[in-house]
């Protein structure tokens, strides 16, 4: 059981009394102190507003009245915020449904549980409770993000303030480093290391993104010949905005600049948003169709996330398909995104194209998409984004590591123990 703290007021919303007072003994056995009950969702609203303190509302879904989805969407309305806890014994596929609108609507959740509830389970939501206060404080300063200007981001590119950080991928079949995807950060001179999030719209609106694409091209190239020289044989993932593939002097410009630094094309993949692929679709086909006939290697990135994506794979001549993390992560514990994941590995296989599976953060996921037969995988249980400086480093601390995570199963219960997960 958890030793966080548990919280102690908690509202009990279910239109069983057996249910309702099953959940109400597993709270005073977990320490809650006070806790109120009510049949509907009427009631508990008038209850949350009677009563403020309440920190946790546990949620059944159908009830008479007011139900769980309305409630949710009643706290919203009327700007409460307790953390809440939905329960219910509906099927998995509806609780995902309410997991990701409650998300969505912004509302703490803690947790989203099949009844019958246990212990534990209870107690590992409510042992989230001080995390998500925590980082509800830490999300919205950090959503905030400092303001930035047009200015600045002239003065950024013209002083070289923007860097490239490369994050590892490497290959399930046989543990090697198969390459990295060069993500943009802006080293500012006050608010320090910032991530693309609180600048590329800035960067996008402003027209300066060439320019960045064009840097990180240059970035790229500069650190894979370095990479090339210290006998590490590795290519560039380079992320491609929406804007700048519909400019038909881009193609130009990129196989001009790969041309002139020696480092042949095969060794650059130039990854696409689906979102990208729907704008200005002539000239967006036509620049990559010449990169593909260059030897430039084409990557659907964020797959899954758009509309229409499996005909997008008819539109684009590419090479290779990056899994969106929505469907790698949590894939192992829930069966409807492990479907999805299937069937984009599928696809891939059929149409013959190179799967990444993104978003890698634990072994769980790594041993699934292993299960699966994905190809290669990205993510924080690998290695987090680093300067390219720091590669070689990194790779001679964690080859072995990476080498270990392919040996069979049994190899780990012998190693660790059964407990290994
Ligand atoms: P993306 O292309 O999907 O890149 C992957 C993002 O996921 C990166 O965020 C990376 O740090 C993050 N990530 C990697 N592994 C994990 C993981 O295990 N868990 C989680 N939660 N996240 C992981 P980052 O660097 O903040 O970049 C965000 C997005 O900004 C990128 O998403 C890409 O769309 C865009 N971007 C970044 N660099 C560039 C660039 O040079 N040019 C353009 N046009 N877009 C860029
Ligand atoms: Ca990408
Ligand atoms: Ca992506």
């Amino acid at each position: 059981m958890q030793s966080s703290i548990i919280p102690k007021r908690i509202l009990v919303v279910d239109d069983s009394r057996v249910q309702r007072e099953f959940a109400v003994e597993l709270c005073l056995r977990l320490g809650a102190t006070d806790i109120y009950q009510a049949q509907e969702g009427h009631q508990a609203i008038a209850l949350l507003q009677e009563i403020p303190l309440i920190e946790v509302v546990i949620l059944d879904l159908e009830m008479p009245g007011m139900d769980g989805v309305q409630v949710l969407h009643e706290l919203v309305r009327l700007g409460m915020d307790p953390a809440v806890i939905v329960a219910s014994a509906r099927e998995s596929v509806l609780l995902t449904v309410v997991e990701s609108m409650g998300k969505s609507l912004g509302v703490k959740l803690l947790g989203v549980l099949q009844k019958p509830l246990t212990l534990d389970q209870l107690a590992s939501s409510l042992g989230r409770f001080a995390a998500v206060q925590h980082r509800d404080a830490f999300q919205v300063m950090a959503e905030m993000g400092p303001e930035l200007t047009e200015h600045e981001v002239m003065v950024a590119l013209r002083e070289q303030q923007f860097c490239a950080y490369f994050q590892p991928k490497v290959s399930l079949q046989d543990g090697r480093l198969s390459g990295v995807e060069a993500l943009v950060r802006w080293k500012h001179p006050t608010h320090g290391l910032l991530q693309p999030g609180h600048f590329l719209d800035l960067v996008e609106r402003t027209d300066n993104m060439p320019a960045i694409t064009m840097l990180m091209l240059d970035l790229s190239l500069r650190q894979c010949q370095q990479w090339h020289a210290e006998g590490l044989m590795i290519g560039v993932s380079i992320n491609l905005s929406a804007r700048s593939l519909a400019d038909s002097k881009l193609a130009d410009a990129i196989i001009e600049r790969v041309a002139a630094s020696g480092i042949a094309p095969h060794y650059l993949m130039l990854e696409i948003t689906e979102s990208a692929l729907m704008t200005d679709l002539a000239i967006t086909q036509g620049t990559l169709a010449r990169l593909r006939l260059k030897g430039f290697g084409l990557s659907v990135d964020d797959y899954g996330t758009g509309f229409s994506c499996m005909l997008q794979l008819s539109r684009v001549p590419c090479s290779e398909l990056k899994v969106d993390r929505a469907f790698v992560n949590g894939a192992s514990e829930n069966v409807h995104l492990r479907i999805l994941l299937e069937s984009a590995l599928d696809i891939a296989r059929r149409l013959n194209l190179k799967v990444v599976a993104e978003g890698v953060e634990t072994h769980k996921d790594w041993a699934l998409l292993r299960e699966l037969g994905c190809d290669e995988v990205q993510g924080y249980f690998v290695a987090k984004p680093m300067p390219g400086e720091a590669l070689l480093l990194w790779w001679s601390a964690n080859q072995q590591r990476i080498q270990k995570l392919l040996k069979p199963e049994g190899f780990f219960r012998r190693m660790f123990g059964s407990g290994f997960s």
